[in-house]
């Protein structure tokens, strides 16, 4: 089994990028901005819980989150590979994921960060909100995102820098150029 984190602000590219490398390498790509939303639109208790949090480009909860992991594990226990998107977002998530991965003899293998420019960032997720209508991706729930993801998720290069397993990739450019240089940088 391969973990692949694909890590980087929002408007970074993971999305689009994590659904080309979970078709090339046969790996569950596990959004939790998908499964989140996903929750959201059929009403259910826990879209009920974290609807507004989302609105306000706020995290939800760590607690939360491990919960809704440890189900995609249960679901795929005996997977190829997983590439995450949107996971973890905070230290506490990331040594959360750590424990799961270590007792199931599969740890996090790597985590490749797109890297792009804050301006560029902001013109793509306005146009996103234009193209698909999120909620979420108003001027001022953009900025929100951003600053949530400078204090919270940021720290977390460090933290994957120092074990050894952080590699960077260049964000901006064409899709299936990029998604290249992605799968040239992924250490299978
Ligand atoms: P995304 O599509 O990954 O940008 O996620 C959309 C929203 O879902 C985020 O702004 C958060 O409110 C919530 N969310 C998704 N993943 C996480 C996570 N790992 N931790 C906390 N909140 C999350």
């Amino acid at each position: 089994m391969f973990n692949l984190i694909l890590f980087g602000p929002p408007g970074a590219g993971k999305g689009t990028q994590a659904v080309k490398i979970a078709k090339k390498y046969n790996w569950n790509h596990v959004s939790t901005g998908d499964i989140l939303r996903a929750e959201v639109s059929q009403g259910s208790l826990l879209g009920l819980q974290v609807k507004a949090v989302m609105e306000a480009g706020h995290l939800v909860s760590d607690e939360l989150l491990i919960e809704i992991i440890n189900t995609v594990f249960l679901k795929h226990v005996n997977a190829d590979g997983f590439v995450f998107d949107g996971f973890p977002r905070t230290l506490n998530q990331a040594h959360e994921l750590d424990k799961l991965l270590n007792r199931l003899n599969h740890p996090v293998n790597q985590v490749i960060s797109l890297e792009v420019n804050e301006e560029e960032l902001v013109k793509r997720l306005l146009n996103r909100a234009l193209e698909q209508g999120r909620i979420d991706d108003t001027e001022e729930v953009i900025k929100n995102r951003l600053v949530q993801y400078h204090k919270h998720t940021k720290p977390l290069q460090q933290y994957y820098l120092e074990k050894g397993i952080y590699t960077e990739v260049h964000g901006v450019g064409g899709i299936d150029d990029i998604f290249e240089s992605l799968c040239r940088a992924i250490r299978k």
